[in-house]
């Protein structure tokens, strides 16, 4: 799938296209009533409502912009210790670089890689295992993470704080790419190409950020897991059972919203299924998705 922002074409990867979870679960506080009232928006994409369940896609955004070449979040990855996760622990086969190359993308030709945040879904790919070691995937990449994000992540490791799912993630596909040297660690403002600018999203983790497209009057936000399923569009309060500080977490999907409305920008979250992305329109004091092939 691709779709243009500007100058910039977007290319998304799909590394698992229907990954669910229990709504009760990561959804705690969702308004059943709420979300049955926009079932004709939300099914059978986004929601399964008969088995109170809501459905995501992990993939990557690859970003074509400038004569650069820039891969947004990694996801799951080959061979990765996961066993919390069964569909994700030990994978082998599972195609993302076969895909990635049909569309056109040449590994070798990634210049950059940002990770919106380090949780497991979004570094996986950083790496590939080789004789036993975790090398960088992407031959000619330098990969940004954002240096707050890694400070927090890189305390709770040492303490022994991190869950063990994202302190293996920080093992197996992050630390790696620090110890050969190709990690940059970038802050709020960075500009990874003209007309491209990372922002702070803090809430789903601590240091998570997003990429903001500003090109030929079209604008976009890839906002990582600021916003992980259109049901939190229509009850903008809403934050995840996987959520670091859930009312921070409100509280930045709220402006990425409001922005989003007020400006036509147009909203890219990492997980969305269907059309992957959607312009935001103000309805009656909140907020609903507008689904357009024509980004
Ligand atoms: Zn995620």
């Amino acid at each position: 799938m691709r779709f243009a922002i500007g100058d910039t074409t977007v290319d998304v990867i799909v590394d698992d296209d229907d990954f669910i979870a229990p709504l009760s679960e990561f959804f705690p506080g969702y308004v059943p009533e709420l979300i049955a009232a926009h079932r004709g928006t939300l099914e059978p994409d986004f929601v399964d409502l008969a088995r109170g369940l809501a459905r995501f896609a992990i993939q990557s955004f690859v970003l074509r912009s400038g004569g650069r070449t820039l891969l947004i979040d990694c996801c799951i990855g080959d061979h990765k210790e996961i066993p919390e996760i069964p569909g994700w622990h030990q994978r082998r086969g599972s195609g993302f670089l076969d895909r990635m190359r049909r569309s056109g993308v040449d590994p070798a030709a990634i210049d950059l890689v940002f990770c919106t945040h380090l949780h497991v879904d979004h570094v996986g790919w950083n790496t590939l295992r080789d004789n036993g070691r975790w090398e960088p995937t992407f031959p000619n990449a330098r990969y940004l993470f954002g240096r707050r994000e890694l400070a927090d992540w890189m305390a709770q490791h040492d303490a022994g704080r991190a869950p063990p799912i994202h302190a293996r993630a920080l093992e197996q596909s992050v630390i790696p790419i620090v110890e050969a040297g190709r990690a940059d660690l970038v802050d709020d403002g960075y500009e990874p190409g003209p007309g491209l600018r990372l922002v702070p999203l803090p809430g789903h983790t601590g240091g998570q950020m997003g990429l903001v497209v500003e090109q030929a009057q079209q604008r976009a936000i890839f906002c990582g897991d600021a916003i992980h399923n259109p049901l939190q569009i229509f009850q903008h309060g809403l934050s995840t059972s996987s959520c670091a500080d859930p009312q921070l977490a409100r509280e930045t999907r709220t402006k990425i919203l409001a922005e989003a409305a007020d400006s036509g920008r147009l909203v890219v979250p990492a997980h969305f299924r269907g059309p992957r992305c959607a312009h935001i329109r103000a309805q009656g004091g909140g907020y609903a998705p507008v689904f357009d092939a024509n980004v």
